[in-house]
């Protein structure tokens, strides 16, 4: 069943879902947020490293550094990343690709920091970027992007105060640009991801409505085919179940049952214990049919039907006593019986056909009935058999 969406805290502030939802969009979207992430690591290595090119005239006092920090620190750890995503759980992937973005960033800075050369604070086109890399392209989960953000900005204002030789109009201006750009960035990343989120919500929600649906539909489904009184199928699904089983090739058996004597019955000890013994009766044949691998229903009033694919006349006639024995056996008490007994009995007609396809289901059914009346004429509590004629 799928979480309700509707109940508060479904998303809260920092754009995170409830545990359950969580759960399952990371089951969901998860590898498609992997194949994301680890496209958009190894297209931003190959820009970064592009900057190498920058380095050559904007800082070339510390050109090796620069170029040794790109290629064998930030590069491995980028790979690294790359093969770590799909391997780990999807709140490490989010962290672990946080915090890389967060070394990308950093780098820029640190060599902006170190470089004494006179271009140097041109580097500063470069940060910036890769914060919208981080925020709009790998699409950092907002609560990592606002972390990410702040922390952006707290090194980027340590490096430009802490640049003595710059003069006051250039770290003040640096400063302006490059925290509008990350904070710019941060915006455009929490709008990305709240439609993204309510977008999940919202088809979750409808998902549910769509899930409750079918459920209710099933549920009327069922009690459509169900008998109230006893639980069985009732006579529309023995429709159905004939139906299918005269499109089968194989030989069938139909079996009417029937209690003995049931007016009388009723008629002493009342229309609910009458009720009651049905339901017994029911319970008993239902037993029986499920052992036997048979289908049972309520054809109406104290007739029941059974249907035995593939059975011969020994094998209908088998079940047939065998449903017998079973409601003779419970001894249900019929204080008003016209003959010798004094408890519940039914009596069964069987109709075998050695192929089903060539029978008609009207006329089985009543000759099933036709020996159903012999078994009554024969004196009840026992069961006649007549074959379809092909
Ligand atoms: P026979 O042995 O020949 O079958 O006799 P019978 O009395 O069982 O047959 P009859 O057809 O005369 O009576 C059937 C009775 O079954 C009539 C009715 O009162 C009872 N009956 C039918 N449906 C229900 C039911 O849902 N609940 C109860 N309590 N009785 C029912
Ligand atoms: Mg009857
Ligand atoms: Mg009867």
């Amino acid at each position: 069943m799928l979480p309700n969406v509707d109940a508060p805290q479904a998303l809260d502030r920092l754009l995170r879902f409830r545990p359950d939802i969580n759960a399952l969009h990371e089951a969901e979207r998860g590898e498609a947020r992997c194949a994301h992430l680890r496209q958009s690591i190894l297209v931003g290595l190959i820009f970064y490293n592009l900057y190498n090119l920058t380095s050559v005239y904007l800082m070339p006092d510390i050109l090796a550094l620069s170029v040794a920090a790109r290629l064998l620190l930030v590069t491995p750890m980028a790979l690294l990343i790359f093969y770590l995503t799909p391997r780990v759980s999807g709140e490490y992937r989010e962290a672990m690709v946080a915090a890389g973005a967060f070394g990308a960033f950093s780098l820029p800075i640190l060599l902006f920091w170190q470089s004494q050369a006179p271009l140097s604070a041109y580097t500063f086109a470069e940060p910036p970027l890769v914060s919208v890399y981080a925020n709009m392209l790998l699409i950092l989960r907002f609560r990592y992007a606002f972390i990410y953000t702040l922390a952006a900005a707290a090194i980027m204002l340590l490096a430009v105060l802490g640049k003595t030789e710059l003069s006051y109009e250039l770290k003040f201006s640096l400063l302006i640009q490059g925290l509008t750009a990350t904070f710019f960035a941060l915006y455009a990343n929490w709008n990305v991801e709240r439609n993204r989120s309510r977008a999940f919500l919202i088809e979750l929600a409808a998902r549910a409505r769509a899930e409750t649906a079918e459920r209710v539909g099933q549920r009327f489904l069922d009690q459509s085919l169900t008998d109230p009184l006893t639980g069985l199928p009732n006579r529309r699904a023995l429709e159905q179940r004939l139906e299918a089983s005269f499109r089968d090739d194989g030989a069938l058996a139909l079996l009417m049952v029937d209690v003995d004597h049931f007016k009388p019955y009723n008629d002493v000890l009342g229309h609910q214990a009458g009720d009651a013994c049905l339901r017994d009766i029911a319970h008993a044949l239902g037993r029986v049919c499920r052992d036997r691998g048979a289908y049972v229903g309520r054809f109406g009033g104290e007739e029941f039907t059974v249907i035995l694919n593939e059975a011969d006349e020994t094998a209908g006639l088998e079940l047939a006593e065998a449903l017998i024995a079973s409601v003779r056996a419970r001894h249900l008490p019929h204080p008003s019986r016209s003959d010798s007994l004094s408890f519940v009995t039914v009596s069964v007609g069987v109709c075998v056909t050695p192929s089903a396809r060539l029978a008609a289901k009207e006329l089985m059914i009543s000759i099933a009935d036709e020996a159903l009346y012999a078994a009554k004429k024969a004196g009840r509590n026992t069961s006649r058999i007549r074959t379809f004629p092909l």
